[in-house]
């Protein structure tokens, strides 16, 4: 059994903690922004667990990991919801469906009756879509309370301040961005949402329209509220959703589902969604200013909430038996 200290309580820090006590190992998870964290990355995203619509070219690892995060998500959560997901374009952009259905995998081509079928509130004004049925989302603020209770429940000491170094076996970075001090190559790709409250519209699942500029989805999470999202801008600005960006956001979902104008906003807000360059995941092999081991777990893009939980088990194998994840978990020579 180690002494694990965890820092940051995002979706990555919460299924690290999780996991690991779990496993019997005696960890304290450190944010100063609460456990869990609102302010971050992690409070500001949809929900949505789509390893297929997420796989494509050049993020390849984000399906192949996700397919297996989806297992430990489908083990561990009851109130994941495993309705799939429906992709729909307008007319004039079926090209750009045709595309997408070419470069993912795991969907059927569905007509206006399956989608209608399917989520009755796009009534007949889809003639093409792509149903992954294998998809399946969450709350994202509901599941990081979920599961950081339980890993409190199982022993997980909580501390809402800024990690400082103690006696702990190994450290666990889950800071997102700010461990750019660090991994200097981590950059922010902002986004943007805005959530309503429509009491009129029911989804059953996520709905993402493709569009050449502006790819949107929306989420249902509970009560008919409805998240709706979003941009993704080279940006580390974490500043408020812009009065642009919400307004193509709302007018998207607004054509989607014209009863959608009467909805109520709840909250608009933006953050930004640690990356690496190539957008993909990484585990890193550090130390921390004293040389105990540190374990950077970062990178995870637009796939938090879905890579999350494979990230932990990759971490746990390697804490428990050295084993290391190919490509996943890496020695650190001071280049990321
Ligand atoms: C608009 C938007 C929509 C998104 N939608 C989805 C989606 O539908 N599905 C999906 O899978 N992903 C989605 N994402 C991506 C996902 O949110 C991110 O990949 C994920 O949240 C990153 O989590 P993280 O835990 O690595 O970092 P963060 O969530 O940023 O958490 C880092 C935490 O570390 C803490 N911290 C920093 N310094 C210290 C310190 N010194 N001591 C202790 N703690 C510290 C911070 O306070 C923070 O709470 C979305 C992102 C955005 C912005």
């Amino acid at each position: 059994m180690a002494k694990i200290d965890i820092i940051g309580a995002g979706a990555a820090g919460m299924w690290q903690a999780f996991l690991l006590s779990r496993l019997g190992h005696k960890v304290t998870l450190y944010d100063p922004a609460g456990t869990p964290s609102q302010n971050c990355a992690s409070g500001c995203a949809g929900g949505m667990l789509g390893s297929y619509c997420e796989g494509e070219p050049g993020h390849e690892e984000a399906r192949d990991l996700g397919l297996e995060a989806m297992e430990i998500w489908k083990e561990h959560y009851p109130y994941l919801k495993l309705n799939g997901t429906l992709v729909v374009a307008s007319p004039r952009d079926v090209a750009d469906l045709q595309r997408f259905a070419a470069v993912t995998q795991g969907h059927t081509r569905v007509g206006v009756d399956e989608i209608s079928a399917l989520e009755p509130a796009l009534e007949d004004r889809f003639r093409d879509g792509l149903f992954y049925k294998d998809e399946g989302h969450i709350e994202p603020f509901v599941a990081l309370e979920y599961f950081i209770k339980e890993a409190a429940a199982q022993g997980t000491k909580l501390v809402a301040e800024a990690w400082e170094e103690t006696n702990a076996d190994v450290v666990i970075d889950c800071r997102g961005l700010a461990a750019r001090d660090h991994l200097k190559t981590l950059r922010g790709v902002r986004g943007e949402r805005v959530v309503v409250d429509c009491p009129g519209v029911t989804l059953s699942r996520p709905v993402r329209m493709t569009h050449p500029r502006i790819p949107f989805y929306i989420v249902p999470w509970s009560d008919h509220q409805f998240m709706i999202g979003t941009t993704a801008i080279e940006s580390d600005d974490r500043g408020p959703a812009t009065l642009r960006s919400v307004t193509e956001i709302m007018a998207a979902a607004y054509a989607l589902i014209p009863a959608l104008g009467e909805a109520r906003i709840a909250f608009m807000d933006a953050d930004v969604r640690p990356s690496f360059p190539d957008n993909a995941p990484k585990i890193i092999l550090g130390e921390t200013p004293s040389g105990r081991p540190r374990i950077y777990v970062n990178g995870l893009f637009r796939h938090g909430f879905l890579l999350s939980p494979i990230l932990a088990k990759i971490t746990a194998d390697y804490i428990e038996s050295g084993a290391k994840a190919p490509g996943v978990v890496l020695e650190d020579h001071g280049e990321w």
